[in-house]
């Protein structure tokens, strides 16, 4: 017989179930209006005393912390991929937007102040990308990516932030409208610091990775 953890035993009695639409006590809450991502809807859910059968437990008796884990885990790649690519998208309109608008003269990415932050954004960019891909790399060969997917959604989603609001702020005046697009970029990068855990959560998970 393997003994258990006392982490084992702690979560034992989680199960993740199957909830049906129709069944009573289930209330889906009215649409949230939200700050960013606004062309995904979101909602809340609540249960109130349902009933599920067991026929709707996923799994053995016990399986769904870990479950939840390994979802929350291989979620966090997919919301890196998103950080990234919201970061990519606000780096490529201040590139571009730098090149065309002028002021003192000259193109704006002729100032060293612009073309800096767009080094710091492009070299940040790249790194992110970096831990992106290790992370899902990890996934595929069905190694460990508890560490890489908290890694890989923790800087990739600061580097979003920092990116979208630094693409702001290269557009001047204009980033603040809504005709530029990088103010959604930078209402929509929030989000990956928050959902599928915070970034404080993801520290949590790579300090007791690394001292473990
Ligand atoms: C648009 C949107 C979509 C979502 N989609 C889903 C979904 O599909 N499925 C789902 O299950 N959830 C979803 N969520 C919920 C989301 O995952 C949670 O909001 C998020 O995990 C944070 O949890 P919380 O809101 O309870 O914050 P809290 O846990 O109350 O945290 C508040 C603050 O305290 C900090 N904090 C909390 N605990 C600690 C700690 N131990 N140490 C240090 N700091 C801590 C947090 O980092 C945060 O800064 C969604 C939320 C939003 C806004």
């Amino acid at each position: 017989m393997i003994a258990q953890t006392d982490k084992e035993k702690k979560h034992r009695g989680i199960n993740a179930l199957i909830v049906e639409k129709d069944m009573d006590g289930f209330v889906i809450g009215p649409k949230e209006n939200k700050l960013g991502i606004r062309g995904s809807d979101t909602h809340s859910l609540m249960f109130n005393d349902v009933k599920v059968p067991k026929e709707n437990r996923i799994g053995e008796d016990g399986f769904g912390f870990k479950f939840a884990m390994k979802t929350l885990a291989g979620g966090r790649i997919g919301i890196a991929a998103q950080a990234l690519g919201i970061a990519a998208g606000a780096y490529e309109l201040a590139l571009k937007y730098s090149q065309e608008r002028k002021a003192f003269g000259t193109e704006i990415s002729n100032h060293q102040a612009i073309a800096f932050k767009l080094a710091d954004m492009y070299t940040r960019i790249q790194a992110a990308r970096l831990l992106v891909y290790q992370a899902a790399k990890d996934k595929d060969n069905g190694d460990n990516y508890d560490l890489s997917g908290a890694m890989a959604k923790l800087y990739a989603s600061q580097v979003a932030m920092e990116t979208a609001v630094e693409a702001v702020q290269i557009h001047g005046g204009n980033g603040f409208v809504k005709e530029y697009h990088v103010e959604r970029l930078m209402r929509d990068a929030k989000i990956t610091r928050i959902y599928e855990g915070t970034s404080e959560i993801q520290k949590i998970v790579i300090s007791r990775s690394i001292l473990q």
